[in-house]
Order: C-alpha cells, then sequence, then structure tokens
C-alpha cells in the first residue's frame, strides 16, 4: 500500500541529490560535534532529515535557508533526534513565516510529542498559530508501508533500539537516487537486506568498546559485518565519543560536519 500526500514542484536544481551532514554526533555531542541533521537536496524537494537541537543552528551557519525546506523527516522521538523541532516552529512562527507547505514525517504520536515539548519550551508563547497550521501537514510512518510525499518515497523499518515507542530506518528515494539511513539501531540481520542497493547508506556507529549494549551499533560489530551492506557507499553517523577516541583503526568513512555527499 502506498499513502501519498501531493506537494507543488518548484524545480531548484539539477538532477542527482546533494547530502550535508548538519551534525554527525550522538546524543552526548561527543568531540563537539552537532547532534543529528541531514540537509537533502532535489531537483524539486529540499528535506530535512533528523532535526536535532543543533540543527537550526547548523542549518544556519551552513548557510541554507529554512524557509526552503518541504519536508522533515525524524527516525524516533528521542530528543537528539527531534528535540530541534520546537525551534523550526517558532522560526516559521515568528522569523520565517511559512510560504509554502511543510510536512512533518515521523513515527506513531510524532505531531502530539512535537506539540507537548514545544509547550514546554516556550509557555505562553501566543503566535499566529492557526496561519502556521494551515502550512503544517503531520504523517506518522508505518513501518512496512510505502509512503509518497510529493516527488519522494519512503519506506520505514522498525528498528530495535526504543523499548515501547518505534524507532525507525528510513529508505528513501529521490530522482532516482536511494539514501537508506540506520536511523538508531542495535544490531538486526534485518538492515543489511532493507538497505541493499542504496546509492548511500548512512549507518549510525555509537559504540566502539561498549559492544554489550544492544540498542546502539559498535564499530567492531559494523567491521565484521561489512560485507552484508551490499550499497554504493557507506558512511558512519551518530558517532560516539569511543569511536571518535579510536578513529585512527576506524576503516569504514566517517561523516564530520559540513561534509556534503553528492549522490
Ligand atoms: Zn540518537
Ligand atoms: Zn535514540
Amino acid at each position: 500500500m502506498i499513502l501519498t500526500v501531493t506537494m507543488p514542484k518548484s524545480p531548484l536544481r539539477s538532477a542527482g541529490l546533494d547530502l550535508t551532514i548538519l551534525g554527525a554526533g550522538d546524543a552526548f555531542a561527543s568531540h563537539g560535534r552537532f547532534q543529528s541533521g541531514y540537509i537533502i537536496e532535489g531537483a524539486s524537494c529540499r528535506i530535512l532529515m533528523e532535526a536535532g537541537p543543533t540543527a537550526l543552528c547548523a542549518m544556519k551557519r551552513m548557510g541554507f535557508k529554512t524557509a526552503d525546506l518541504d519536508l522533515i523527516l525524524v527516525s524516533h522521538l528521542h530528543g537528539d533526534h527531534f528535540g530541534g523541532l520546537p525551534f523550526f516552529l517558532l522560526e516559521y512562527l515568528y522569523e520565517s513565516p511559512r510560504q509554502k507547505p511543510l510536512t512533518i514525517v515521523g513515527p506513531p504520536r510524532i505531531e502530539e510529542r512535537t506539540w507537548r515539548l514545544f509547550r514546554t519550551m516556550f509557555p505562553g508563547t501566543k503566535p499566529d498559530l492557526p496561519r502556521l497550521l494551515e502550512y503544517l501537514n503531520f504523517i506518522e510512518i508505518v513501518p512496512g508501508k510505502d509512503h509518497r510525499i510529493g516527488p519522494v518515497r519512503i519506506a520505514a523499518m522498525r528498528t530495535p533500539h526504543m523499548k515501547r515507542d518505534i524507532s525507525l530506518a528510513f529508505r528513501l528515494e529521490l530522482d532516482d537516487k536511494t539514501i537508506a539511513f540506520s536511523g538508531d539501531s542495535g544490531w538486526t540481520d534485518e538492515l543489511a537486506p532493507f538497505v541493499s542497493g542504496a546509492d548511500l547508506f548512512l549507518c549510525e556507529c555509537t559504540y566502539f568498546d561498549s559492544t554489550q549494549l544492544e540498542f546502539h551499533m559498535n564499530y567492531p560489530k559494523l567491521s565484521a559485518n561489512r560485507g552484508q551492506f551490499e550499497v554504493g557507499r557507506m558512511v558512519l553517523t551518530h558517532i560516539g565519543r569511543e569511536v571518535l577516541d579510536r578513529r585512527r583503526e576506524v576503516r569504514i568513512p566517517m561523516a564530520r560536519d559540513g561534509m556534503r555527499i553528492r549522490v
């Protein structure tokens, strides 16, 4: 089943995708890296994938315009992945009122949790909320189904990362290119077939020595199983302190803040 939402097209640039790493850090902002955030630029769609608390700052520092975003995609409701959303809502209420629709896509309860966080962070804010709501559209992703949102096709699988809430890995198709993203995830044999054939696979790698922790990836496991991932390019991200401390031993390319990848 494909769930479809239409989005007006506004050609921006030539074919192919550019992915910019806004933040390659983990929840602890290890070694001073920004928390999760990735800009994906296609011919007719601009996506923010993950909205960590530092995403708005990183976007502005790197020269991206918040008004250009068509889609914000969130893998799960941990603060380092969605805690930046209230800052974007504030931005769109005061600094950069929306002139075109914005779709926010994520796991179940993303709309409720985002507004609850917004009200906690900015209580009593009396903005022109009705106007913003006309432009905002939240979509909850269902693992196992394909979703078409404008020119973007998104498939998702549930990852072993959160116990009660659903955390997602994504497979995103746009302009004949495929970007796969692990989100946050412990090791699962389902991930390699899910990302197979992607042009780019961004895979979290939080730990190096703490291999007993089952809710995040660790480098030794990924390194031993690198051959399972049949993808054009694999880049490690969401990189924790242990991995950064031992980065000279890492043989899989690692993301860094500000890195730009042509897909
Ligand atoms: Zn995380
Ligand atoms: Zn997480």
